[in-house]
């Protein structure tokens, strides 16, 4: 027997339904084909599912005794023996409906398994197109941030653009000499885009904050930002309306969280006007 027929046979073995011979020959044939080993331990869990959902499914011994006992004394076997012409219908009416009764029975029972054997497929796909559809929404989700970042840096170019910005230029400090910035505003909205560059490396436990700072009033603390491998940085950021249009511009280095009132070094500022 070839691959293929040994496959057809492995429904009915895991429900016990093959004769000696047959078992024989196919647990000989698992032994070196992996390929039936999986499809067969798969049909062999099924069965024990069914097994737990139903009452015994495979025939009998009793049954399959009385039935390989009426196929060995049915005509075929004298037949062999002496070719005698033998009616079908005789054939058919003795032995035959049984051994059709329980093939149709095996061939349900493994249509069974079979289901069985998909169904927890299914199951392992479902579960497989839920991960998918997670990587999808972290993907989505990242999309998003880059789009976000875009709209961002075109939002800066446009107000980059705008005869209407004004800009406030920042220089380095003794702290970071080579360090500059500018912060462009819109005087309407009071939105604004502070570009930054020459700053050291942000420490991991660390940000940059801005700060909005009032003549003779206490420092408006603006966003936190960390700088990318250059130093560099793009940040949106608005004036608030209590630093009024005079304000100093200043950035510091503070806590990753950010602080209330600057406690680190000054790395950039403007000058006071
Ligand atoms: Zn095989």
């Amino acid at each position: 027997m070839e691959h293929s027929e040994y496959q057809e046979l492995l429904a009915s073995h895991a429900l016990d339904a093959l004769d000696a011979p047959e078992a024989g020959a196919l647990r000989a044939h698992l032994e070196s084909c992996a390929d039936c080993r999986v499809e067969f331990d798969e049909l062999r869990e099924a069965a024990a599912l069914l097994a737990h959902a139903a009452e015994p499914v495979a025939p009998s011994d009793d049954v399959r005794r009385r039935i390989m006992r009426e196929i060995q004394s049915q005509p075929r076997s004298a037949a062999a023996q002496a070719p005698v012409v033998v009616p079908l219908s005789q054939g058919l009416s003795a032995a035959w409906p049984n051994v059709l009764r329980l093939a149709a029975a095996i061939a349900f029972v493994a249509l069974l398994l079979g289901i069985v054997v998909l169904w927890r497929r299914d199951a392992t796909s479902r579960r497989e197109i839920a991960e998918l559809a997670r990587q999808l929404n972290r993907q989505q989700r990242e999309l998003q941030i880059e789009r976000d970042n875009v709209t961002q840096q075109t939002e800066a170019l446009a107000l980059l653009n705008s005869p209407e910005a004004k800009k406030i230029a920042l220089s380095g400090t003794p702290t970071a000499q080579t360090a500059r910035a500018t912060f462009v505003y819109d005087e309407k909205s009071r939105n604004g885009v502070l570009l930054i560059e020459g700053l050291p490396a942000t420490p991991a436990d660390k940000a940059y904050e801005v700060w909005f700072i009032p003549k003779g009033l206490a420092p408006i603390p603006g966003r936190t930002f960390t700088v990318d491998a250059k130093g560099r940085a793009l940040i949106s950021d608005s004036l608030p309306v209590a630093a009024g249009s005079a304000a100093v511009v200043a950035i510091t280095l503070e806590p990753k969280s950010g602080s209330a009132a600057p406690t680190g070094p000054i790395y950039l500022a403007s000058p006071a006007s």
